[in-house]
């Protein structure tokens, strides 16, 4: 281990904002502070950067630049976008998504239920994947939108976002993704995919927190969700975070640059780490469908073990990696993910998310794959049922139970 050194491998928490994104936002923190709306030239140049990387967001997921609104983050994207919908279709008042949704869909479509809308929350097959007969069959003439993530956040697992798509077409209901993990990922082509509205969050994609986009088809009736002056062609009030979204322009390009041949050397690290954790280590087993998956995330059950556990010794190691559960109060809830899957709680409590990125080397996986079982043997050993149950029914469970929710 190098002393200091982190070991990261929590990408689809966040990622670290590379330098050529961090050198591209500096002018806009010192000398080029005018505001983009003035009349003047000072405020103008700046309103030509936005432009600019405007046209680089349209670029990465092959949209028109005027198909682009900047939000807040992919929480925002996600509200605006179902809102929206909702909105501008007053009599309609169904939503249908999934249950394995990030809670930044989760918690607003139970917002809306309390309000009076109705809400579909679809199930999932035990390796996450989705019945798409099930979402035809769950579309109903007061649906006003079908709100479905692309690749999910805790197992990897990508949903037929295409197919979905054309099936939202065909009843004639909107379609809106939350496609938040993808980019970096899986080429986006919103004009192949037949989306209405697609989320995106820059953080996951080596620029800054803080700042997302949502995708909105031409000709697709928008309804403002943040309410103010004219910006983004008055789809979004407030004034424009220049120098986040000029890095989330050049976080773009460089996203791009890389898609194919960062993906295949990620796949392979991904794979290799996968493989030796499931064989150097008894009772493991991976989460979510091996093929249908983003090329970064690996999700596993440690029997025996509590995440927490697993996750503090990891991080004593240096290691960053995240629980599929959240935590609190001392009570540890299962993550709503895994539990869709079917995994009973135990199962769901001793399960690690390991996600990597385009930082992550050989290295940093040998490292973890040298630490990790000596680790899970450690907490076995202090186990009160490790070796008396199958199916991780017993648990070590960390001391200092902290409240923490799965990041990202
Ligand atoms: N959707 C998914 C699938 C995510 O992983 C995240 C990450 O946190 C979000 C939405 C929320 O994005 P943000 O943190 O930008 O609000």
């Amino acid at each position: 281990m190098d002393a200091g050194k982190i070991y990261y491998f929590d990408n689809n928490a966040t990622t670290r904002v590379a330098p050529e994104v961090v050198e591209a936002m500096l002018p806009f923190l010192s000398e080029q502070w005018g505001n983009p709306s003035s009349m003047y030239q000072f405020g103008k140049s700046v309103a030509g950067h936005i432009k600019s990387a405007r046209e680089k967001v349209a670029a990465l997921i092959h949209a028109d630049p005027r198909e682009i609104i900047f939000t807040s983050c992919g929480t925002e994207s996600n509200n605006s976008a179902i809102h929206s919908a909702l909105v501008s279709q007053p009599g309609k008042r169904h939503v249908v998504t999934t249950a394995v949704e990030h809670s930044a869909n989760i918690k607003f479509c139970e917002f809306l239920q309390k309000r009076g809308y109705e809400v579909t929350f679809l199930p999932v097959e035990s390796d996450g994947s989705i019945d798409i007969h099930l979402l035809e069959k769950s579309i109903r003439p007061d649906t006003a939108i079908v709100s479905v993530m692309w690749a999910n956040n805790e197992t990897g697992v990508i949903f037929p976002l295409e197919e979905i798509a054309a099936i939202c077409r065909s009843k004639g209901v909107l379609c809106h993704t939350d496609a938040v993990q993808v980019p970096g990922k899986l080429k986006i082509d919103v004009a192949e995919l037949g989306v209405d509205f697609l989320s995106l969050s820059a953080h996951k994609l080596h620029a800054p927190k803080g700042i997302g986009l949502l995708y909105v088809k031409r000709r697709t009736r928008y309804q403002p969700y943040v309410i103010g002056g004219g910006q983004e062609h008055g789809r979004r009030g407030g004034t424009e975070n220049v120098p986040y979204i000029v890095g989330f322009g050049r976080a773009a390009e460089l996203a791009m640059a890389g898609l194919a041949d960062e993906n295949t050397r990620i796949r392979g690290l991904r794979d290799r780490m996968e493989k030796n954790i499931l064989g150097a280590i008894p009772n493991t087993l991976r989460n979510g469908n091996r093929e249908s998956r983003v090329p970064n995330t690996s999700n596993i059950a440690f029997d025996f073990v509590e995440a927490e556990s697993i996750l503090l010794m990891l991080d004593q190691a240096g290691i960053c990696a995240s629980s599929g559960s959240a935590c609190t109060t001392g009570s540890l809830d299962p993550s709503h993910v895994l539990t869709a899957m079917g995994l009973g709680p135990a199962r769901a409590r001793g399960s690690i998310r390991f996600s990597l990125g385009s930082y992550n080397t050989a290295e940093d996986v040998d490292y973890l794959l040298e630490q990790l079982p000596s680790l899970i043997a450690k907490l076995r050993a202090v186990s009160p049922t490790a070796g008396t149950h199958h199916g991780g029914a017993g648990h070590a469970h960390a001391k200092h139970s902290k409240k923490h929710t799965v990041a990202g």
